[in-house]
């Protein structure tokens, strides 16, 4: 019964043997941060600008567009501002983009709605200073007043049912290290499936395997031995922490997948960033030490349901 773990005082242990030998394989891990027109900005203003400049990205050369708008934003910062963008037409906004190679691809009326849009509604949602979107998800991806919940009330945002530009911003922000996030039931999926964080007792694991909801107080716990556990791999691996959370979010979400991992098929997941590519080289890089890979039934270990789990931090 799970209710007779409530008596014990840690329910979950972290492997510090396991956590060493993630940290030796996240060690070889480069991250690819290239210097950029905008990496001496402030954050704020990061973020501002890749709230727009990802906006308005689709169909449309992605180093082109983001190098084009930094260097304007550069040039006059103002064109950065929610008042400038809430007016900007498609003139203005074609001769933002008068070199691009592809012409037909501009299609400036509908970017510079979409900026419009983008612009009207920080002004009138939240006080014209992006920043405040970030203030006021409070920590949480998803859910209600979540950072995606936030998003929907930009058109640019909202309009795609599976949210390709939400996702593609908030990875975008991870890996430059604008805001890193806390994606919490797949990095305690792969943690628990790794052996760094193990359930001390076996109803705890049957709970696991069978994706029994737990309550607030045992998901605490958990979180808090990931934690734990996230900060030894890290030290071990010489890495910052948002760094090896981006890096194991990666591997979570294209290979340790909840229903079946990728390592069982052999499979290699497509479109891997560069960085992650490199230090996967096609398979999943826990696959020499990883307890479940080799126990059907660690395989079923999955992070237990919740409410609310996502957060940046
Ligand atoms: S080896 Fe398999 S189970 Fe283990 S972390 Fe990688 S994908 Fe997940």
């Amino acid at each position: 019964m799970i209710m007779n773990d409530l008596y014990l005082k840690v329910p979950f242990d972290v492997d510090e043997f396991a956590c060493l030998s993630a940290g030796k394989i996240l060690s070889t891990y480069e991250p690819m941060l290239e210097e950029s027109l905008w990496s001496d900005w402030e954050r704020e203003r990061k973020f501002a600008f890749k709230l727009v400049f990802i906006s308005i990205c689709h169909d449309i050369n992605w180093d082109f567009l983001q190098n084009m708008l930094a260097q304007r934003f550069t040039e006059d910062p103002n064109q950065l501002s929610a008042d400038f963008l809430s007016k900007i037409n498609a003139p203005t906004f074609k001769k933002w983009l008068s070199n691009y190679d592809k012409p037909e691809r501009i299609r400036a009326t509908e970017r510079a709605a979409l900026l419009r849009d983008l612009g009207q509604q920080l002004i009138m949602r939240f006080a014209g200073d992006p920043a405040n979107i970030v203030a006021e998800a409070n920590g949480f991806l998803f859910g209600k007043g979540g950072f995606y919940d936030l998003l929907d009330n930009f058109k640019a945002y909202r309009e795609d049912p599976l949210r390709k530009k939400s996702n593609v911003l908030t990875h975008d922000l991870a890996k430059e290290q604008i805001l890193s996030f806390q994606d919490t039931d797949k990095i305690m999926r792969l943690y628990v499936r790794t052996g760094r964080v193990v359930a001390r007792t076996e109803s705890l694991n049957k709970a696991l395997r069978l994706g029994r909801p737990l309550t607030q107080w045992y998901i605490k716990t958990l979180r808090q031995m990931v934690s734990k556990a996230l900060i030894q791999t890290a030290g071990i691996a010489r890495k910052t922490i948002p760094d090896v959370n981006y890096v194991e979010w990666q591997i979570a979400r294209n290979y340790c997948i909840a229903r079946e991992p990728l390592c069982i098929k052999g499979i290699k997941p497509k479109n891997l960033p560069l960085d992650i590519e490199q230090l996967c080289n096609g398979l999943c890089p826990y696959i020499n030490s990883c307890v479940a890979y080799t126990n059907p039934q660690l395989l079923k270990l999955k992070e237990p349901s919740q409410r609310r789990s996502k957060s940046f931090y």
